[in-house]
């Protein structure tokens, strides 16, 4: 299906008319919707069966449909001749895979070598910490284990499986479960969770805040609705908390903690500067847990979109504060493509 219309309401600079390509899963509605709203011709890359949302909610000016979403690597000379900017999000980097974003020749948005600090623990906490963050305790060794722990499993596909001790002892009876799997032990934070959305800009050199969301997941935001009673009689195992993402719920922080936000978000954009070269910019999240002592936990870092931008298709708060228009983070993103065209300044802002 090729349904070439550049919006009505572009304002692209005459002559430019790139493409906004991304996949068709995470916060792709979004990401094509804003770029529609920016002006931009969209394409929606779609593995066969999941591209209905893309058709029904009209965001995909083209749909192209693949096996695997790893086929886009064969889309190169298409995806250039179509002069497309692709916007990479979670599921991109998870099924597309780090070692192939250096190979696919098409222009990125966002900066590619951050990713290899975001994906690795021990590289992020060296970033967190450095930026100023409060990072929760790392055990090497589970007889090191003197607090609540959280057990979490690498390449574990959003929180599956992972599980809390309290000590070495619980720990080495949960862990048979998981024979062969390589882990990471930390301190569990007892809070409530947030996490903060943030674009920095290379072309203003600002970090604006986005919004803030909290995350829905199964069966842990579950277990609450059982009286302990009847959590007692459930099957060994039934109970056990597993950190499945299956929703975000927009939040909104007391007012009295955005100073201590923004400069987080300006901080961690320092620091990556002096990782990687351009360092981070885009969108990015501060996955973060609160306590009762007003403590700020960071407990890891996401340098791209994130679906907890989803609920704010027609802006946040935050965004609504600033803009005075419905901008949310995909429109951000295009919004910045478009200003880095009419400057001149697109290499600024593509890898
Ligand atoms: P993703 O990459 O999608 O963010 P992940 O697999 O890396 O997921 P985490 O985000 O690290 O997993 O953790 C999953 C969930 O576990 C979090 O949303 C949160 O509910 C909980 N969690 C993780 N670390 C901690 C911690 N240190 N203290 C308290 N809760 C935590």
């Amino acid at each position: 299906m090729v349904v070439q219309n550049i919006h009505p309401k572009s304002i692209l600079p005459k002559g430019i008319h790139p493409m906004i390509v991304t996949l068709g899963s995470h916060s792709a509605l979004q990401i094509l919707k804003g770029a529609k709203d920016e002006g931009f011709g969209t394409i929606a890359i779609c593995k066969k069966g999941n591209d209905k949302p893309y058709r029904q909610f009209k965001v995909a000016d083209e749909i192209i449909l693949v096996d695997e979403y790893k086929d886009i690597m064969k889309l190169e000379k298409e995806l250039n001749q179509k002069n497309a900017i692709l916007i990479p999000h979670a599921s991109y980097i998870q099924y597309v895979g780090i070692e192939n974003l250096e190979k696919l020749k098409v222009p990125y948005f966002g900066c590619k070598a951050i990713l290899v600090w975001e994906s690795d623990r021990n590289k992020e906490r060296i970033w967190l910490t450095r930026a100023g963050c409060r990072f929760p305790k790392m055990f090497s060794r589970p007889e090191q284990i003197d607090r609540p722990v959280i057990v979490k499993f690498h390449g574990a596909g959003g929180g599956k499986g992972y599980f809390l001790a309290k000590n070495e002892k619980d720990f080495k009876e949960k862990i048979k479960l998981h024979p062969e799997r390589t882990f990471v032990i930390q301190e569990y934070i007892l809070g409530v969770h947030m996490y903060a959305h943030y674009f920095h800009s290379p072309l203003t050199n600002e970090t604006e805040i986005m919004g803030f969301d909290k995350r829905y997941e199964s069966n842990v935001d579950g277990i609450g609705r059982i009286s302990a009673r009847d959590q007692m009689v459930l099957p060994e195992g039934k109970v056990d908390p597993s950190y499945v993402i299956v929703g975000n719920i927009p939040v909104v922080v007391r007012e009295s903690f955005l100073p201590r936000f923004i400069e987080m978000g300006e901080n961690v954009v320092k620091e990556s500067k002096k990782i990687v070269k351009k360092g981070l910019f885009g969108p990015f999240c501060l996955e973060c847990v609160l306590t009762p002592e007003e403590e700020i936990y960071v407990f890891e870092i996401s340098a791209r979109i994130v679906a907890g931008t989803n609920p704010y298709i027609d802006g946040s708060p935050y965004t609504w504060l600033r803009y005075d228009e419905p901008m949310s983070t995909g429109r951000r993103i295009a919004r910045e493509i478009k200003l880095a065209i009419a400057q001149k300044r697109l290499a600024d802002v593509l890898d």
